[in-house]
């Protein structure tokens, strides 16, 4: 027994060892780092499966919920995001590009596991044979893409499970109401020669993330009736949807009625809501994955009236020191979260995206100071670095969970305010050659999952 306890003991302390060596060469190799808790992902997975099973119906049965893991798992990495998203009790896997479902699969994810649904596609350039050929559901929305699915299902001996994406308001991807019988005909014909199965019936919503605003209120009730339409016209031509589905993250928080037999979750599995005038992270129980921060490169004193970066939109209001903040608008960081404060006649204030910085008289969130450059920004330090004890090489948070004002972290919302955009923004569009980095991976996955993961990745 006591030889058990003190294997496991050792085994998790040269674990830790090893996850250790990891993070240090994670820093040596880059000073910017993207750090995803999988226990959040999982976490806020399990929020959402919790959400959709409540007040049910008599008799009716809970939702499934697709983990929405496009444009990388929405710059968390695309692999991570599945397999935490999978323990968290997702049943479905989506990605708006073919290749990334295709990569699911690759990674051995397979079809025994999850349904993956992938909808972006283009007719005379998809490969439909290897997405039928990899269990992969496909969305078609216009007769071409039909015609092409039908074709490679054909050729294959093997029918695709497709799903018809409907356009009920949002003017993306879709048959409209008006072109709807001419598909309808077609997806019979090809329906009865065994070539396709017709699994679900989809559509996607323009503002359901307003539910504050009547019009936008409204506008989500057409979409809703529209869809109820399509539905009617599909069971009529006797191909009823065994599966509709309409809900992305605003929807499943806020749209019981429209849960339908599967919900599509992006935003809310990465821990944010999909828009602030919603509430926040804490409202509905959710918790952001993500962490971005970086080590500092030089910090200095400057002068009064001393120019900062390209412009010279930032003039330092006092004796001061800077820091710089080695990631630019290479990495994501916007360049229009840059920070302007030009004194006398030509005065602007505009604070830029905050950092949270650690100072011997506690965190503060100090600005990009200036404009952001290619590979770096500036912050004001707003007094004297060695009295703050700010040195070279610390290491700074630029957002992360946002752990209260008093812990003085910024939020990807925050981000995505200094720079006039969503968080959906800040975080896919974090550069490639920022590393990502997860944490507790060994409490979330399983060890044939954490297989499927970089080894070095991990910290
Ligand atoms: C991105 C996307 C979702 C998820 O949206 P969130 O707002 O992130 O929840 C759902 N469905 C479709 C078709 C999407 O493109």
């Amino acid at each position: 027994m006591s030889t058990d306890v003190s294997n496991t003991a050792s085994r998790s302390a040269s674990n830790a060892a090893i996850l250790a060596a990891n993070y240090a060469r994670a820093l040596s190799v880059y000073p910017g780092q993207v750090i995803v808790d999988l226990k959040a992902l999982r976490d806020n997975m399990r929020t959402l499966v919790a959400r959709v099973s409540r007040d049910l119906q008599p008799g009716q049965h809970a939702p499934e919920v697709m983990g929405v893991v496009k444009a990388d798992g929405y710059g968390h990495g695309l692999i991570p995001s599945a397999l935490a998203a999978l323990a968290g009790g997702a049943t479905w896997l989506g990605t708006a590009q073919p290749y990334e479902a295709l990569r699911l699969r690759a990674a051995g994810i397979d079809s025994s596991r999850c349904h993956i649904l992938t909808w972006l596609t283009s007719a005379p350039t998809t490969r439909f044979a290897d997405l039928i050929t990899a269990n992969i559901d496909i969305s078609v929305g216009s007769i071409d893409s039909l015609d092409a699915v039908a074709f490679a299902a054909r050729a294959l001996g093997k029918p695709a499970r497709v799903h018809v994406k409907v356009d009920t308001g949002f003017g993306r991807n879709g048959f409209t109401p008006a072109g709807f019988s001419a598909a309808l005909e077609r997806l019979q014909q090809y329906a009865s020669e065994g070539v396709i199965d017709v699994i679900g019936q989809w559509s996607h919503l323009a503002v359901a993330d307003s539910p504050d605003v009547p019009e936008f209120v409204e506008a989500t009730d057409r979409q809703i009736q529209q869809f109820h339409e399509f539905t009617k016209r599909m069971s009529e031509a006797g191909l009823a949807p065994q599966i509709r589905h309409l809900a992305n993250t605003a929807a499943t928080l806020n749209r019981p009625e429209i849960r339908f037999e599967l919900v599509r979750p992006g935003i809310g599995l990465y821990g944010y809501e999909p828009d602030p005038a919603m509430g926040d992270s804490q409202t509905y129980g959710l918790q952001p994955a993500m962490t971005l921060q970086a080590q500092l490169g030089t910090v200095k004193t400057v002068e009064e009236g001393h120019g900062i970066s390209y412009g010279r939109t930032y003039l330092t209001p006092h004796n001061t020191s800077t820091a710089i903040v080695p990631l630019g608008y290479a990495d994501g960081i916007m360049r229009s979260a840059s920070g302007f404060d030009m004194q006398g006649a030509r005065h602007i204030d505009k604070p830029g995206g905050p950092v949270r910085v650690e100072t011997n008289k506690g965190a503060r969130v100090l600005n990009v100071s200036g404009r952001v450059c290619m590979d770096q920004f500036i912050i004001d330090v707003k007094g004297d670095a060695a009295e703050l004890g700010v040195r070279e090489g610390d290491t700074v948070t630029l957002f992360g969970p946002g752990r209260g004002l008093e812990f003085a972290e910024p939020t990807a919302d925050d981000w995505a305010k200094a720079a006039g955009t969503i968080s959906y923004e800040i975080m896919t569009g974090i550069g490639a050659r920022v590393p990502r980095l997860y944490r507790n991976a060994y409490e979330v996955l399983f060890s044939s999952d954490i297989a499927k993961l970089d080894e070095k990745s991990l910290i």
